[in-house]
């Protein structure tokens, strides 16, 4: 059993590192900073750390990557389709990877960055989705390659895995998503409990994750474009008909961006 904790970095991104006790190695996703890391080996020497993931090539996600290479010689994984430092495997869709004995599914999902991956393991239970800046709590990244057309499948692919899987994303953003969840759903009961939630957690300085599959798809307005509602606030917002799942995507991503 991998035991996965937050390193909080800069304002508000998340390291996961993942803990073999037995083994007394560990492995990190998407470290934008080195030092967090530093900080938790020089604490626990006899630790090794084996493996590095990375979602996207964003720097808060591979800042640390190299530094932590250098030091460590960990394995470094990432997309195939990007610049990732000191990357020794290359992953792209359908690929499967093992990291501290868990096989993982490499998922492509496209729309943050064009080569952006997530990393799908239901061999523990529970299973767990490292989702990096696609899949947020209650919301979703910005598309700064991708289209619609890319994301919006991307992100209901990740909605249609097992709803008890836990989801690792790499921000604390999930107190401002519900806002804007709450402006799409006023009358969504799921929305307001987990804004009252979330509320007091970020109240008391604690982190909001891991979310879950069945959370994200009852409080998250972007994998929630079938419903009527959404799609009637998506036709507001854009003064006329979205008709298509892709379209109430794009409606409520333009709307985000802007809230
Ligand atoms: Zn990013
Ligand atoms: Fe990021």
């Amino acid at each position: 059993m991998i035991q996965i904790d937050a390193l909080p970095a800069f304002s508000d991104n998340y390291i996961w590192l993942l803990q073999d006790n037995a083994k007394r190695q560990c492995a990190v996703v998407d470290p934008g900073d080195a030092g967090p890391v530093q900080r938790w080996l020089a604490a626990h020497p006899e630790w090794a750390l084996t493996d590095i993931l990375i979602t996207h090539h964003h720097n808060d996600h591979v800042g640390g990557v190299e530094q932590l290479k250098r030091q460590t010689g960990a394995r470094v994984y990432g997309p195939a389709s990007e610049a990732i430092p000191c990357r020794d495997v290359a992953l792209g869709e359908g690929d499967q990877v093992t990291v501290l004995g868990q096989t993982y599914q490499v998922l492509a999902v496209p729309g943050h960055t064009l080569g952006h991956i997530a990393f799908f393991s239901d061999q523990p239970t529970p299973a767990v989705l490292f989702s990096g800046d696609t899949l947020f709590a209650a919301g979703c990244g910005r598309m700064f390659e991708g289209t619609p057309e890319q994301m919006q499948p991307a992100l209901a692919r990740l909605a249609a895995l097992p709803e008890h899987t836990q989801v690792y994303c790499a921000h604390e953003y999930t107190l401002s998503n519900l806002r804007f969840a709450k402006a799409v759903e006023p009358g969504n009961a799921d929305i307001q409990q987990r804004f009252d939630d979330v509320s007091r957690l970020r109240a008391e300085d604690r982190i909001t994750l891991p979310s879950t599959i069945g959370l994200e798809r009852r409080t998250n307005p972007f994998l929630r474009t079938s419903e009527t509602l959404v799609k009637q606030k998506a036709d507001e917002w854009k003064g006329h008909s979205n008709t298509t799942h892709v379209a109430v995507f794009a409606a409520l991503r333009s709307w985000k961006d802007q809230f």
